[in-house]
């Protein structure tokens, strides 16, 4: 014997909520396989526990992908302005942090909340895990830890691997190659960087310390705060570059990015009896000061052009080769996933398999930092949600 639904979703996380949300709207009996004992873990602490759950400036440029205009359709159909007018509709109190970039006022819970009052309680199992899924006369046959289900749809809607402590896996990258699906080599994003323990050496002092930076890769630059930590390089702007990163690849860093230190240290040489610290503890906590002027304090008037460079290409052109990424552990996303040339960028609908479906962030579609990654797991959960 075996429980039969419409659509089995495996994955009690966003998308896969989202997903469900929509499908038991149009009357779909549907049921969602959670490994873990509680839905939405990554939610709770997202936007450092604010969940930053939308950006309205979300379009397909914000999305790292083999493919990233698989992304417009969804987004265009679900677009942020919607998730924002659904968070309206429950009274969440929202602000932006910086424009476009919305955030709850009194945390992730309500965001939660407002997901879990759609979908009855006894939809959800938690504690169960699927031991295999079979596909046989267009049903989808599922032994699980709470016995044999049947449907003729299937969600894989088990996110990527980062945060294993939240209940994270990449199962879902395993059923989509159990399927035939191809797979973009997946690796962690949106994470820290570690430093070698001889590039830490100096930096062990400047550890807790954040200021605003430019941190450019390649062609990507972004400005926003960098943070030294016991281990390297950590905060928005780090994070950031790490989408864009690749191994042995050095960062440009400007640590006064509004500033053109050596035009203004040559302006200062005349008419001031300055050094450079007192210069530069204007900019700087003291500690960063010390650690850039590295035991040198001189006199502005005395210094020639190329000490005065040496020093000003230092803080406005550091370059630095993190060792790696700080891994899973600490990474906010996967990049990378399944292949979505095989999927449908209106249905989330397999073209391979009929019934099969993906959502959220199992398929190679990362946003950038600040809300994307939500708004993502929402437009494809609903897209998904609206087929089944
Ligand atoms: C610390 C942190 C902060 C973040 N902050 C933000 C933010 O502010 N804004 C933003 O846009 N994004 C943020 N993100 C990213 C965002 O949370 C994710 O991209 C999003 O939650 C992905 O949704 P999902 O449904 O695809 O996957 P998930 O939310 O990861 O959900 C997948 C679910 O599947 C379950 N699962 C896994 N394997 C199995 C299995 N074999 N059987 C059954 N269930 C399984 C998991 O337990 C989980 O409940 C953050 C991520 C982290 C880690």
């Amino acid at each position: 014997m075996f429980s039969c639904y419409d659509a089995v979703i495996l994955g009690a996380g966003a998308s896969g909520l989202f997903c469900a949300a929509e499908a038991i709207k149009r009357g779909k009996k549907i049921a969602v396989l959670e490994h873990k004992d509680r839905p939405l873990r990554k939610i709770a602490v997202s936007g450092g526990g604010k969940c930053n759950f939308t950006n309205l400036a979300a379009d397909w440029k914000h999305y790292l992908s083999a493919n990233p205009k698989f992304a417009i359709s969804a987004l265009n159909r679900f677009p942020p302005q919607q998730l924002l007018d659904l968070v309206a509709a429950h009274k969440i109190a929202v602000y932006q942090k910086t424009p476009g970039r919305y955030f709850c006022t009194n945390g992730a819970q309500e965001f939660m909340q407002m997901l879990l009052q759609k979908i009855p309680q006894t939809a959800i199992f938690y504690n169960t895990v699927f031991k295999t899924i079979k596909r046989r006369k267009n049903l989808f046959h599922l032994a699980t830890s709470r016995g044999e289900m049947a449907a003729p749809a299937l969600v894989i809607a088990t996110g990527g691997a980062s945060y294993p402590h939240l209940g994270a896996t990449s199962d879902g990258l395993v059923i989509a190659k159990q399927f035939g699906h191809k797979i973009i080599p997946a690796h962690p994003a949106l994470v820290p960087f570690n430093l070698s323990p001889r590039q830490m050496e100096p930096l062990r002092c400047l550890q807790g310390i954040s200021l605003p930076a430019a941190v450019t890769v390649g062609s990507q630059t972004f400005t926003d705060d960098l943070l030294f930590t016991h281990f390297g390089l950590s905060g928005p702007a780090i994070l950031q570059t790490s989408l864009y990163w690749v191994k042995n690849q050095p960062l440009t860093i400007n640590l006064l990015p509004q500033t053109d230190l050596f035009s203004l240290l040559k302006n200062q040489q005349t008419g001031t009896k300055n050094k450079v610290g007192s210069v530069l503890k204007k900019f700087f906590p003291e500690r960063v000061a010390a650690w850039l002027l590295d035991g040198d304090d001189f006199w502005l008037a005395e210094a020639g052009t190329k000490k005065i460079q040496a020093l000003s290409g230092r803080i406005n052109c550091w370059q630095i080769t993190p060792s790696s990424t700080a891994g899973y552990r600490l990474a906010e996303v996967m990049a990378g996933g399944v292949d979505t040339a095989e999927i449908s960028s209106s249905t989330m609908e397999s073209k391979k398999i009929p019934g099969l479906y993906f959502c959220g962030e199992v398929m190679d579609i990362t946003g950038q930092l600040g809300g994307y990654n939500i708004q993502w797991a929402y437009s494809s959960g609903t897209a998904a949600g609206k087929n089944l």
